[in-house]
């Protein structure tokens, strides 16, 4: 099987119709019945194979300027033209035969020290029954037969590759760490969030050393692995390509020959993997930015963002603008995206692991708005006001979630808080919209601060009562619900700290 000939990418069409396609059809039917989105059996494999498309064009199709870039957004290439760019490297998408495989080891049948595992363990799962979070269930129930397909098996080893979590001494996290958060620019199909992701050649280069053109630094497993028990690869080592084609586990994939059902997807198959080769120590990755994930500098070193609680507008502006936080930059898929001057038709795509060492606590998804201004002190002043809103938010959120505590004398607190978050957002996003169009005309986005404080006081406001009447109280709790709303108004209301100091209102 080859990643790059074969159709092996389960997409849904505008129509409705699911179908699997070979990565150069991402632009098939593009006039009639395009294709709107990736449709794979588990939110994580769609999170892995958007970077697996975007990767590919970037490796191989990545446009000279702005220009060349705008050409393809408004007039995608035919899948013809694709197939002949990704042709270039099908030799490294091969995931099966004797040579180098895509994403496993080159050398490991052959050496010593290896244990064989059940394919079950490919796959990155929810903490059995205790799943924390109530969204693991995103994670499909495997059936009995624990069997996986080809089309499946792929999935899952780019899946893990791409998150590589925590697995004891040894095994390595994935060049962003285990199971990090990616920030994608999403457009209206397929097509359009793949080519938007991709770097002009130039920016591309500046991520690691251009100069290493052999086709091992960019697809490592065309070579023995270079093993990170004896040196750590940085960016100096790699070419830029790698950064979306890393290898930090060694592994490999036991082929069989046999009519049998997936244990994941259900489909019939006539070759299909029980077990794999694993190895430890694969490319042990330091100090490298990944173009489609937020970093931050930590003792002068590098540092991938994981996401470790719902996603929603309480992080927009860190995965938005970068000039908050000097030590803290947005992913490079997004600065160039406000650069290149993108209209408000795109959205933010963010999502993540909860990784508690090899297992995850949940899987948090969200799609967000981008808005976008162009020049740049006015982005500054719109993303100093914009910080103002978010501070004010979470501020009102935790008094309220004290005071809804203190009422029902319980601990509620995430709860309270995530309701909040929840109920709040689209108003925010509202707010947002005034506030730009405020700053664009060189105003300091008063009104919108103005509204966004009443807005909160009443919500919270709201919120306290609704979940406090909902403990049926009884006449001892009354009088201490009364004491928890007055401290609860006192400040979102009348306080001045949420006024002045966050809000920046006048006294
Ligand atoms: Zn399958």
């Amino acid at each position: 099987m080859n990643l790059i000939h074969d159709v092996w990418i389960p997409v849904r069409r505008r129509s409705g119709a699911r179908e699997k396609i070979a990565p150069w059809e991402v632009t098939d039917k593009y006039a009639d019945d395009p294709i709107l989105e990736l449709a794979a059996v588990r939110p994580d494999f769609n999170g892995a194979l958007i970077q697996f498309l975007i990767g590919l064009l970037q490796t191989t199709c990545a446009p000279q300027g702005d220009s060349d870039w705008r050409k393809w957004l408004n007039n995608p290439p035919p899948p013809v033209k694709l197939k002949e760019k990704f042709e270039s490297v099908a030799l490294a998408f091969n995931l099966d035969g004797d040579g180098p495989r895509f994403m496993q080891d080159l050398t490991i049948e052959s050496e010593e020290k290896k244990t064989t595992v059940e394919v079950d363990n490919l796959l990155i799962d929810a903490p059995g029954e205790n799943a924390l979070m109530g969204n693991t269930d995103f994670f499909v129930k495997r059936k009995p037969n624990k069997l996986l397909c080809q089309n499946c098996a792929a999935h899952a080893v780019l899946t893990l590759q791409l998150n590589s979590p925590e697995g004891g001494r040894g095994h390595l996290t994935g060049l962003r760490g285990g199971g990090p958060v990616s920030t994608i620019v999403m457009g209206n199909n397929l097509w359009a969030t793949s080519w938007i992701n991709v770097l002009n050649m130039s920016s591309f280069c500046s991520l690691a050393c251009s100069e290493k053109e052999n086709t091992a630094d960019k697809f490592p497993w065309m070579t023995a692995t270079r093993a990170g028990d004896k040196s750590i690869t940085t960016s100096q080592d790699i070419n830029p390509a790698q950064i979306y084609w890393s290898l930090p586990k060694r592994i490999r994939l036991i082929f069989k020959q046999g009519k049998v059902q997936c244990g994941l997807c259900g489909d019939g198959c006539d070759n299909f993997i029980a077990q794999y080769y694993l190895k430890t120590y694969g490319v042990k990755y330091k100090n490298i930015a990944h173009p489609l994930t937020p970093t931050y500098l930590k003792d002068n070193d590098l540092s991938s963002v994981h996401q470790r609680e719902a996603v929603g507008y309480k992080f927009w502006s860190g995965y938005i603008f970068d000039c908050l936080d000097k030590d803290r930059n947005p992913a490079k898929v997004i600065s160039v995206a406000m650069n290149r001057g993108i209209s408000r038709d795109f959205r933010l795509w963010v999502y993540g692991y909860d990784m508690k060492k090899n297992k995850p606590k949940g899987w948090y998804e969200g799609v967000m708005p981008i808005i976008s201004i162009e020049d740049s002190q006015k982005r500054k002043s719109f993303s100093g006001y914009v910080v103002m809103l978010i501070l004010a938010a979470d501020t009102v959120s935790s008094s309220l979630s004290k005071a809804v505590a203190k009422a029902l004398n319980a601990g509620v607190f995430d709860i309270v808080r995530q309701r909040f978050w929840q109920e709040t957002e689209a108003e925010f996003y509202r707010q947002l919209a005034i506030l730009r169009d405020d700053v664009m005309r060189g105003g300091d986005g008063l009104s919108a601060r103005q509204a966004w404080r009443g807005y909160l006081s009443g919500k919270a406001e709201d919120i306290f009562n609704d979940m406090s009447q909902a403990d049926m109280i009884e006449l001892v709790n009354a009088k201490r619900v009364a004491k928890a709303f007055n401290e609860l108004k006192k400040y979102v209301r009348y306080g001045e700290r949420l006024k002045t100091e966050i809000l920046g209102l006048p006294k």
